[in-house]
């Protein structure tokens, strides 16, 4: 495992493209209604990054297996859809729904990543539930985060919230290091892992990781579908999911996608 932990210039480099994330999320934000697709929200952030001097780093990020390179500059799942969803104009939203959108910029060399989820219309007060706890457990990381503390001991703090709202944490997929690439080590699980018992992640300054909560509404299991991408939770209900880029600096942790 290879941490390049970044200086404070190169930090500062960090939050211009988080800022870029901030931005389109916000604008996301307005436009999400009943009606709107999800391809419309697909094309405003590319509008935006594009008037911003940016990249967006998911279109063409390599597919697994025979699974074509990811078409859309976001990602937007809806509903029981985890991560990865493929935004399309047939993906209508409709009142009740929740959308996770995710998206990532380059600027000047430098990643950013963050990821919200929206409520359409009137949503059920089970899932509603869901996006207010899974915010709250990206909101816990961001307390909890400084120098010296262990990742192992927020991983569970917003492992035991999760549960103690009824909601499961998603394992197969985590948060990640970020830098010049968009994945970068280390892993970041949202609970603790076998992997983090072992070796735990020790915060320092110039740590900047994509912390990305994935909560479900009932269990914890997830399958991918026949696209190659799209996530789904294995019992069909929601899933939301929160993420920030985030550095850890010398007295605690600089928000660089908010
Ligand atoms: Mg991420």
């Amino acid at each position: 495992m290879a941490i390049h932990l970044k200086k404070n210039e190169q930090v500062e480099k960090m939050y211009r493209a988080g800022q870029i994330v901030r931005e389109v999320l916000d604008r996301l934000g307005e436009m999400v209604a009943v009606g709107v697709t999800t391809e419309e929200l697909d094309v405003e952030a590319e509008r935006i990054c594009t008037a911003r001097g940016a990249d967006c780093l998911f279109k063409g990020v390599p597919g697994r297996g025979k699974a074509d390179p990811f078409p859309g500059n976001i990602c937007a799942s809806i509903n029981e859809e985890v991560v990865h969803g493929i935004p399309s104009p047939r993906r209508v939203l409709e009142d009740g729904d929740i959308v996770s959108v995710d998206f990532g910029v380059q600027l000047n060399g430098w990643c950013a990543d963050a990821a919200r989820t929206y409520c359409v219309g009137t949503v059920p007060r089970d899932a509603r539930n869901l996006v207010e706890a899974t915010k709250h457990c990206l909101d816990l990381a961001v307390e909890r985060m400084r120098p010296g503390e262990k990742w192992s001991s927020i991983a569970r703090s917003m492992q035991d919230y999760a549960r103690s709202r009824g909601f499961s944490v998603v394992e197969e997929f985590v948060g990640h290091g970020i830098g010049r690439e968009m994945h970068e080590d280390p892993k970041v699980p949202n609970f603790v892992s076998a992997e983090l018992r072992r070796r735990d992640i020790v915060l320092k300054p110039g740590l900047v990781i994509a912390v990305e909560p994935m909560v479900n509404l009932g269990a914890k299991g997830v399958r991918v579908l026949g696209d190659g991408w799209t996530i789904v939770t294995a019992d069909g209900k929601c899933s939301a999911h929160w993420e920030h880029t985030l550095a850890v600096i010398d007295n605690g942790v600089r928000v660089l996608t908010g």
